[in-house]
This record gives structure tokens, C-alpha cells and sequence, in this order.
């Protein structure tokens, strides 16, 4: 692509876990030649540094009960910034179109016939699983794993997660944004049926510098997120896999 296939054009993406190097090659050199740069809560500094002289760059994150820009106003930037004709990168936490509101971006993207590009980044999930030394799946152990919100829309009456199948799967299960409702999250899922004594852990910050890895049960799992005071961003991880964790460090640290 060249770049004035690049002008007028929205690009969303991904920018990986945290760590600067997890970015993809193709998501910095986009972040080297674009005009305008939208950027998320949890987006390195550094990344940003090798943005080009004279870009804009506009912070948009959103941090639980601290929105800087609403959604609308986003979506509403992002188009603008397009039919001005500029190179618009729209840089996001994670992967692009896993939670964080990349698909109602793309959406409003297509309402008005604005050009754009989704460029994968590593989500959090897969992220924290590998950095923990905790495989994600594993053939004898976990054959599936499930992303799952543990913030649903604010105002949502009932909940849409069926707690009754995710107690049921033998599979992993990831709880994004899910720290701060974390004993309902545990509760519900031992209320369904799954074991107190499966194992469970909370990665926080994961690839950054001040990455924490808490391994406990489902039973104790939020009591243990208290004593360490545990903060966003954060995953919790529950499923057999998570006692992989304890062989598995001994050799790779
Ligand atoms: N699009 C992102 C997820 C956005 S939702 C992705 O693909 O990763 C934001 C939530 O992601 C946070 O509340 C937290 O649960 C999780 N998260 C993002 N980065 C994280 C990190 N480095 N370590 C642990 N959890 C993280």
C-alpha cells in the first residue's frame, strides 16, 4: 500500500499486551507514517515516540469511571479525521476487535464509507496465559478456551453470561475486565457446579514491567485478589492449566 492508499483511510490497531516489543511489525510502521494517532488507556509511551514530526496524537482512553472521550466523540473523530483525508491510525490495547469497543468503531467507520483496516494485535488473554507460563489449552487438559467479560454494559438488566455452561466446560476460562467483580464471577461459577478447589489465577499488568501473577482456587481467589490488592488492568484465569503453572516455572525462569 502506498501512501496516498493511506490518506483518508482508518486504520484500527492492535498494539499487543503492553510490552512495546509484543507490537506488530506492520502496527509500527503504520504508527510511523500516520498523520493522526487516536490512542488508548495502556498504550506505551515509547510506541508513540516513533510517531512522525507534525502528528497528532489525541489520548481517548477509557479507565473504569474515567472516560476521556466518549464513544460517540471517538467514532465522530475518527471519520472526520478521514474525509480531511488524513492517514488515521486508531491505536488500541490488545487485539483491535476483542472487548474495547473496536467493532462499534469499524461499524460507524462503514455507516459513513470511510475506508478502513483492522490489524491484528496480541490480546491480553493469550498474553498473560504465555508470560505466566500457563498454556492457554492443552491436549489432555483444557480443548477449548473461552474470553469472557467481566464488566458487562453498564445498566444491562440481566446478565448474558451463562454461568451454568461456563461451570460446565473442562475448558479455560479468561474473565477480562473482571477484577472488580471478581467474588460474584467465583461465586456464581461454584454455585454452578465447578470445583472450589479448581486452579485459578489473576495476571495483572501483564508483559509490563510491573507484571504480578497471583495462582490460588476459585474458593480463594478473590480473598487472595484482596490481600494483594489487585488493580486494572487484570485477567483472571481459571481452569486446570493454571497448575501447569508451578512445573513449568521451574525450568523457564
Ligand atoms: N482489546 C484488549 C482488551 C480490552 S478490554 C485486548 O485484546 O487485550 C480491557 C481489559 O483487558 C482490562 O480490563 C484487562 O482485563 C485486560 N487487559 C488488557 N491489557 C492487559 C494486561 N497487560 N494485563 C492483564 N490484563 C489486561
Amino acid at each position: 500500500m502506498t501512501n496516498t492508499q493511506k490518506s483518508g483511510t482508518v486504520f484500527l490497531v492492535g498494539a499487543g499486551p503492553g510490552d512495546p516489543e509484543l507490537i506488530t511489525l506492520r502496527a509500527w510502521k503504520l504508527i510511523r507514517e500516520a498523520d493522526v494517532i487516536l490512542y488508548d488507556y495502556l498504550i506505551d509511551d515509547s510506541i508513540l515516540q516513533d510517531a512522525k514530526g507534525g502528528a497528532v496524537l489525541v489520548y481517548v482512553g477509557k479507565q473504569r469511571g474515567r472516560h476521556s472521550m466518549p464513544q460517540d466523540e471517538i467514532n465522530k473523530q475518527l471519520i472526520e479525521y478521514a474525509a480531511a483525508n488524513q492517514c488515521v491510525v486508531r491505536l488500541k490495547g490488545g487485539d483491535p476487535f476483542v472487548f474495547g469497543r473496536g467493532g462499534e468503531e469499524a461499524l460507524a467507520l462503514v455507516a459513513e464509507g470511510i475506508p478502513f483496516e483492522i490489524v491484528p494485535g496480541v490480546t491480553a488473554a493469550v498474553a498473560a496465559c504465555s508470560s505466566a507460563c500457563i498454556p492457554l489449552t492443552h491436549r489432555n487438559i483444557a480443548s477449548s478456551a473461552s474470553f469472557i467479560t467481566g464488566h458487562e454494559a453498564p445498566g444491562k438488566k440481566d446478565t448474558d453470561l451463562d454461568y451454568e455452561v461456563l461451570a460446565k466446560t473442562s475448558g479455560t476460562l479468561v474473565f477480562y475486565m473482571g477484577l472488580h467483580n471478581i467474588e460474584t464471577i467465583c461465586e456464581n461459577l461454584i454455585k454452578n457446579g465447578l470445583s472450589g478447589e479448581t486452579p485459578a489465577a489473576i495476571v495483572e499488568a501483564a508483559t509490563m514491567p510491573q507484571e504480578k501473577i497471583l495462582t490460588a482456587t476459585v474458593a480463594t481467589l478473590a480473598q487472595c485478589c484482596q490481600e494483594h490488592q489487585c488493580q486494572p488492568p487484570g485477567l483472571i484465569i481459571i481452569g486446570e492449566v493454571v497448575g501447569l503453572r508451578r512445573e513449568l516455572t521451574e525450568v523457564a525462569h
